[in-house]
């Protein structure tokens, strides 16, 4: 272990996600075992999630930090996390986070870090570590095709993105742009809102899936891009309280079952649970289906499916009720296939673990996500209609091709191939990356007169 590196402290500041804290304390894990102390920052509610996942062996070198929000009425402690927080309140969390700015800067001018890993989400994290003359960089905790095609969007609106394959549909590109609108009219000052030219981006993914949309984006954001390899939690310690699972799992047969989940933020409307329900009987297909309401819904499951369905799919399926050990039952052999929203994290672990995907993508960056997976090989997506809307006789014909079908084989073999490649490479990237870390933190001291 380099002696140089043991001093050095990184202070890591997610946005306030399930699915953008993992990532982060998967990488501050990989800092770890580089010789970094580390710095984890999060409200009181996400730590407390976090912890549990944090192994004995990191508990000395990864140091948890509480960031408190201002008080909002309609944000009470229990919503300081976008885990089951109800969707419309999803911009008044961004507003507290960003309110909390003086808080970061007293934590900051305490715990001292050598430099900070802040997520993307909150690009106003750069001026505060500028004005404390600490060096930084981003993190963005999605692909480097979504992350490009936005940036495009917001650059260029008129022009066309130079990859088809990312060719979005009418309704999904409409809800690009919105997305893109939706940033431009935040009511900030705009230097707040830029990315900071010449700096250093982290993306967890590898040239081999992304090169082409790397470069693009390097291009057009100015700064660096370094790949770091797909960072996905240990399945084992996603496993806590998955037994029962577990053994429901033992008895099915190889391959024949699909894990259905739509991640950490998501909450499916009322027909898009019913055409998944009657396209999972239609299927005839054995499967998980972990079913979230949002915190403050009280509904009774039985009554959110269509009548009669838990009965119907008897043994044949289990309906798990708010979270499952997702990272685990992908591990599983019986498992064939992973009916998908497409968050970059679920595709991490399905490539991870070799399963192919049913994409099946809702908002944000899921329909790029998508498209790049389609065009890498390893998913099929689940066609919609030109409105959006979800048909339960096409959800099951490609949940059969994608498990046992036509398609079957040749997607198999792909994403077995590409995971085993990513493995091999990321342990590469991550080292280069922390090369051009240390070289920051170098630049920025003898800058600074401090080295
Ligand atoms: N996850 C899980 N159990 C669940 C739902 C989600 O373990 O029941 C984990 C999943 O393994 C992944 C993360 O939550 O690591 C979701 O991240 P992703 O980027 O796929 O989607 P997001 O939640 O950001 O939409």
């Amino acid at each position: 272990m380099d002696t140089e590196n043991t001093k050095l402290k990184a202070f890591l500041f997610p946005w306030l996600a399930y699915g953008h804290i993992s990532p982060f304390l998967e990488l501050a894990k990989k800092l770890s075992d580089r010789g970094f102390v580390i710095d984890l920052c999060s409200t009181p509610i996400n730590l407390s999630f976090i912890q549990k996942r944090i192994p004995e062996s990191y508990s000395s070198s990864i140091q948890l930090v509480e960031l408190h929000l201002p008080e909002f009425p309609q944000l009470p402690p229990h919503n300081h996390t976008t885990n089951g927080l109800p969707l419309h309140l999803n911009s008044t969390l961004q507003k507290a986070l960003k309110l909390a700015k003086p808080n970061l800067i007293t934590i900051l001018k305490s715990r001292k870090p050598d430099f900070v890993i802040y997520d993307v989400i909150q690009l106003w994290t750069y001026g505060v570590a500028s004005s404390l003359n600490i060096p930084s960089a981003q993190f963005f905790t999605s692909s480097a095709a979504m992350c490009s095609y936005f940036v495009h969007l917001y650059k260029n609106c008129d022009a066309e993105y130079p990859f088809p394959a990312l060719h979005l549909r009418d309704y999904e590109l409409e809800r690009a742009r919105k997305l893109v609108q939706r940033n431009e009219k935040k009511d900030e000052p705009e230097e707040e809102n830029i990315m900071p030219k010449d700096g250093i981006m982290l993306i967890s993914t590898s040239r081999e899936m992304e090169g082409k949309y790397m470069d693009y984006l390097s291009e057009i954001i100015e700064s660096k891009i370094l790949p770091i390899g797909t960072l996905v939690q240990d399945p084992v310690a996603s496993g806590e309280g998955s037994m029962k699972i577990m053994q429901w799992l033992d008895n099915k047969n190889e391959l024949s079952t699909v894990f259905v989940s739509f991640g950490s933020e998501y909450f499916l409307t009322k027909e898009e649970r019913e055409e998944i329900a009657y396209g999972l009987e239609l299927s005839q297909l054995n499967f998980i289906w972990v079913i979230r309401f949002p915190n403050g819904e009280n509904q009774n499951l039985e009554e959110a499916l269509p009548q009669g369905f838990l009965e119907r799919v008897g043994d044949r399926g289990m309906v798990v009720e708010g979270w499952a050990p997702q990272a685990k039952i992908l591990t599983h052999s019986s498992i064939g296939g992973f009916v998908s929203h497409c968050g970059w994290n679920s595709i991490s672990e399905s490539i991870e673990f070799g399963v192919p995907i049913i994409a099946i993508p809702m908002q944000l960056d899921q329909p790029m996500n998508t498209k790049l997976l389609i065009e890498i090989g390893v998913a099929l997506e689940d066609v919609r209609n030109d409105n959006g809307a979800l048909h339960r006789e096409e959800i099951a014909r490609v949940m059969k091709d994608v498990t046992s079908g036509e398609s079957s084989k040749q997607l198999r073999s792909k994403v077995r191939n590409l995971g085993k490649n990513l493995k091999s490479k990321s342990v590469e990237d991550m080292d280069a990356a922390v090369e051009e870390l240390k070289q920051l933190v170098k630049k920025s001291k003898i800058k600074n007169g401090s080295f």
